[in-house]
């Protein structure tokens, strides 16, 4: 996608803080992090949404997890523990259109507080 700003982030026509990379996933820093640790994951391939994720494609959702759990590790949050957040649509609080993992940890992410 032409306008899409984590195609153009994974194609390194604009910059990113990039915490790892491989031919199908890309993972990079949030500009504005919820929390110490705020990573997002996603597909080099565009899919706008999770709804549309479809059979063919699901692979690259476990493979995206898989990677997430191994950058917990290697941000040393995978023992107090983190979060993995898929927003879907407005109302689900997705504002960029190309499916991404949120990981965040380095706090105490219960929900609701207290
Ligand atoms: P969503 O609200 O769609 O689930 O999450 C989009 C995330 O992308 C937000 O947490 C937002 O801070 C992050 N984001 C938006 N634009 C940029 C950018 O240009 N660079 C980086 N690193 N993160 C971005
Ligand atoms: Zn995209």
């Amino acid at each position: 996608m032409d306008d899409c700003i984590f195609c153009k982030m994974s194609q390194k026509k604009i910059p990113s803080r990039i915490a790892y990379e491989d031919s199908s996933l890309f993972a990079f820093y949030d500009v504005h992090p919820q929390a110490p640790i705020h990573i997002l994951i996603t597909p080099k391939k565009h899919i706008a949404r999770i709804y549309d994720l479809h059979p063919p494609e699901g692979l690259v959702l476990s493979e995206m997890i898989f990677l997430a759990n191994q950058l917990a590790k290697e941000n040393k949050i995978d023992k107090n523990g983190y979060r993995l957040v898929i927003n879907c649509n407005p109302e689900g609080g997705q504002t960029v259109y190309h499916i991404h993992l949120h990981l965040l940890g380095g706090r105490d992410m219960k929900w609701p507080p207290g």
